[in-house]
């Protein structure tokens, strides 16, 4: 069993005055508390128990903690901290916590993350080293605890707000102890977790890097940051992507272009190159006559990098659109990302629009009535597949691009494989 500790009793003083009537914890993102987001997350993966220290404003807290416990999602139980102990101290305050427990997860509720964590724990339980800890990549390393790992993952090195930080890899404050690892920390009277307890695991834990979305909400600009992006990042917890998810739509299927529906050639800009993959126009087709809107979401960096203007790149979608018609197929609406992202990881959202952001599907989806829990996703990499999951679809990844199925990177849990898009479109039609 996996249980869990929250640490929520942070001040947030840099929230004032909003933190002088809330605690930081309860502070609202999208109309949820923010340690509402934590439950959800700790209750997806099937934890069912977790402790959380309480300090500011406690009884804002209790009565949240309260209305969880009654609702059967989690149990929560309270441990008040009438002056704060740091947060290895709130470890040793609750050494018991392990008792029954084969594997602790520390949260930093603070944080801000749609992270999935039964993979987490899946990955702590299969390596022999007594802590994993989370990873995000940080826009600004020098104001993180940032890492190095070696080829087996483990850290190798942990040094707190770098002068010359050696990675982007940044601690995310959120760790999978084994319970004899939380037992050890509780006994060892230290105070805060990142200066006096992790630095002595260096060469013992592994780095876990969580590419999805990930923010600190310490500060007013990241709060409205946070909010902005939550309508995104969690579109089934906002109001908005309720509405647009409520089953009154149309369904979809998402398709990515190269690599899925014509020929992957690097960087395409010329009109001539473009050539539909073997089957692709007949499962438009099979598609539209069940009923689904075919909608073609791509990233083109290649604006973005100066490579391709936009009046070039609907020529190639006239040609596309050509190429189609002759076999009596067409897609019901184009839309593309011309963002050139900054770095080269495509399981990290970078942008909400550009896949593995879900921006372009919740777009389509508010501006053409589609139902996104009854869509689906279909494209040749893993950043299509997770804007796809991103967006409450389900996604297929397809072997007709760049991912082959001898090289097929870890996918999300709820990913489907198919060989090709006719494949794929026989995978959706027979869930019918
Ligand atoms: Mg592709």
């Amino acid at each position: 069993m996996t249980k869990a500790l929250l640490l929520a009793g942070g001040l947030g003083t840099r929230l004032r005055p909003l933190t002088e009537t809330i605690p930081k914890c309860l502070v609202p993102i999208a109309g949820r508390p923010l340690l509402d987001y934590w439950v959800e997350r700790l209750a997806a993966a099937g934890i069912a128990e977790a402790r959380i220290n309480t300090h500011a404003h406690a009884e804002r807290v209790r009565d949240y903690i309260g209305s969880v416990n009654a609702s059967g999602r989690l149990r929560l139980v309270e441990a008040h901290e009438p002056e704060l102990l740091g947060s290895a101290g709130t470890v040793a305050a609750n050494a018991e916590l392990a008792d029954g427990a084969e594997s602790v997860v520390i949260v930093y509720a603070d944080n801000l993350s749609d992270i999935d964590l039964r993979p987490l724990v899946d990955y702590h339980r299969r390596h022999e080293d007594p802590l994993t800890m989370v990873l995000f990549r940080a826009p600004d390393p020098r104001a993180c605890g940032i890492v190095e790992l070696d080829a087996q993952h483990r850290i190798v090195s942990f040094v707190e707000k770098p002068e010359q930080p050696k990675s982007e890899l940044a601690n995310a404050g959120l760790y999978v102890l084994d319970a004899a690892a939380y037992r050890a920390i509780a006994a060892m009277g230290a105070f805060d977790l990142g200066f006096d307890v992790l630095p002595r695991f260096v060469g013992r834990m592994r780095g876990w890097v969580w590419g999805g979305y990930f923010r600190d909400v310490g500060t007013h600009e990241a709060l409205e940051r946070a909010r902005h992006d939550a309508a995104v990042v969690f579109p089934a917890a906002t109001r908005t992507g309720r509405s647009v998810g409520a089953g009154a739509g149309r369904p979809a299927v998402f398709l990515d272009r190269d690599g899925t529906l014509i020929e992957h050639v690097p960087y395409l800009s010329d009109p001539a190159l473009v050539r539909l993959l073997p089957g692709a126009a007949e499962a438009l087709v099979r598609l539209r006559r069940a009923g689904f809107a075919c909608v073609l979401v791509t990233n083109q960096s290649a604006i973005g990098r100066g490579m391709l203007t936009v009046e070039r790149l609907e020529e190639i979608h006239a040609e596309l659109d050509r190429q189609l018609a002759a076999h009596g197929a067409a897609l019901e609406a184009v839309y593309y990302c011309p963002v050139a992202p900054g770095g080269d990881d495509r399981t990290v959202v970078e942008c909400p629009d550009r896949k593995p952001g879900p921006g372009m599907l919740l777009r389509a989806a508010a501006e053409r009535r589609l139902d996104l829990a009854a869509s689906w996703m279909v494209g040749d990499l893993v950043s299509d597949v997770m804007a796809g999951l991103n967006a409450g679809c389900r996604s297929i990844l397809v072997h007709s691009g760049q991912t082959t199925a001898a090289a097929a990177p870890p996918l999300p849990g709820r990913t489907l494989v198919a060989a090709d898009l006719a494949a794929a479109a026989e995978v959706i039609l027979s869930g019918q």
